[in-house]
């Protein structure tokens, strides 16, 4: 399956981009830095039904470029356009798929945006619409009530009228209507999301195995049950989104193995420390670095797989060692690095030396394990950049191994000549 949409750059976009790939979609986004965020806000009631609904996507300001549209419609079944589109969008969309005999599906229609569709309603297989959209257009487009198989006549396209609770009626071309009863609500007891997912079963049924469109309907509820009950499936719940960006943001900066800060989350967080300090915000700041001892040997030993439990465990004791303000992070391989903030090297030697003598006393298996320290400090007297800082604690820490491991050493201008 593929997504044409467009974005600006935020790290939003990226987050909501990484999402839908997740999910098996593969994104084609035109990213534009002057577009808004997309965003969507809804009330919904205690049975769990949407009351009301604004939302914003930016994409209708966009005209896709024809070479890309093209291209992404070579070897695709069908094509499904979102009513979020400019109607010239929509209209060019149709255009290329019907020139190439792709069939075309609108959903997503609300409803002043159901007019944009109205010119053309006549080259679509099929509209996806709810109730009060389908009203309106009646009203606004056709100029009076109609029943959803009158209506399917006159514009000559497949209407598949969805109506909450009470299901949805489908109706042809030829104008026969057949009742689908509603989809199973989702866990929560909402119904958000299930019109999208009606659709998109609903076309792929027909389209892509064939069924007719009556069949196609009646056997996507037992789709959209399955995308409901699926672990990537947000349903709508309040706060979806930001749980899934959060997660995202998370992943990005985080170490899969650890759940630690990753290298570069590090590196950030020591350049934010450095520039405190080379405006004087911040008095000093400290870096350890910490390696497991003959860690080699361990994995040689007992296996890699046991080696990384050795290295989960380094990293937890670590994170129980240090201050809500202190960040540790994988550097790479067993070796970590810690920010302290305000923190003057003698303060952080003796952090590190909590570090030492904890891992010592609590890490027996498969055999004990120690860990060796280096520490070094800048101060707004004379401050450092991130490379000059971690040199100094790599150089302290080459220092602890040499002279025995299972110890700390704090930089001095003597380290360096070792
Ligand atoms: P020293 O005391 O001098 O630090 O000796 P060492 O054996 O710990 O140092 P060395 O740098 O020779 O070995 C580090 C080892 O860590 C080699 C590498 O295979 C292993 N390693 C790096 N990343 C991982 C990992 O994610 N999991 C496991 N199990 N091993 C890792
Ligand atoms: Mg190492
Ligand atoms: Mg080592």
């Amino acid at each position: 399956m593929r997504l044409l949409t467009a974005m600006n750059d935020s790290p939003y976009s990226a987050a909501i981009v990484a999402y839908v790939a997740s999910m098996g979609v593969e994104p084609h986004v035109e990213y534009s830095p002057d577009l808004p965020s997309a965003g969507f806000s809804a009330h919904i009631d205690t049975r769990g039904e949407m009351v009301s609904a604004i939302s914003s996507m930016p994409v209708e300001r966009v005209n896709f470029d024809g070479e890309k549209i093209a291209a992404l419609l070579n070897g695709t079944a069908a094509l499904i356009v979102d009513c979020n589109l400019s109607a010239l969008a929509i209209s060019r969309l149709a255009t290329f798929a019907n020139d190439r005999g792709i069939p075309v599906y609108v959903s997503a229609v609300s409803e002043e945006k159901s007019l944009r569709i109205a010119a053309i309603s006549a080259r679509l297989d099929g509209i996806f619409i709810n109730q009060n959209e389908f009203r309106f257009f009646c009203r606004q487009v056709l100029g009076a009530r109609k029943s959803v198989g009158e209506a399917a006549r006159i514009i000559g396209a497949a209407l598949l009228v969805t109506e909450g609770a009470h299901g949805s009626t489908l109706a042809l071309p030829d104008g026969t209507e057949t009742h689908i009863p509603a989809p199973e609500v989702n866990a929560d007891g909402s119904r958000l999301g299930m019109g999208d997912a009606m659709a998109a079963g609903v076309v792929f049924l027909h389209e892509l195995l064939g069924l007719p469109l009556p069949e196609a309907a009646l056997k996507s509820l037992k789709l959209v049950a399955s995308v409901g009950a699926s672990p990537h499936c947000h349903k709508g719940k309040p706060g979806a989104l930001e749980t899934a960006i959060h997660g995202f943001q998370h992943h990005a900066s985080h170490d899969a193995m650890t759940d630690i800060p990753n290298r570069r989350r590090i590196e950030l967080e020591l350049s934010k420390s450095l520039s405190r300090v080379a405006r004087g915000t911040s008095k000093s700041l400290a870096v350890l670095m910490v390696d497991i001892d003959h860690f080699k040997s361990v994995n040689d030993t007992y296996g890699h797989n046991v080696g990384d439990q050795v290295i989960i465990a380094v990293a937890r004791i670590i994170k129980e060692c240090l201050r809500d303000i202190d960040t540790a992070g994988r550097w790479g391989g067993e070796e970590f690095v810690i920010v302290l903030p305000d923190t003057a090297v003698d303060a952080a030697a003796l952090v590190a030396e909590r570090i030492r003598s904890s891992i010592e006393a609590r890490i027996k298996e498969p055999r004990p394990i120690t860990v060796s320290l280096g520490c070094a400090e800048t101060d707004s007297t004379t401050p450092e950049d991130m490379e000059a800082l971690i040199g100094k604690a790599d150089q302290a820490l080459y220092r602890a191994k040499k002279t025995g491991r299972n110890r700390v050493a704090a930089w001095t201008a003597t380290t360096a000549a070792v």
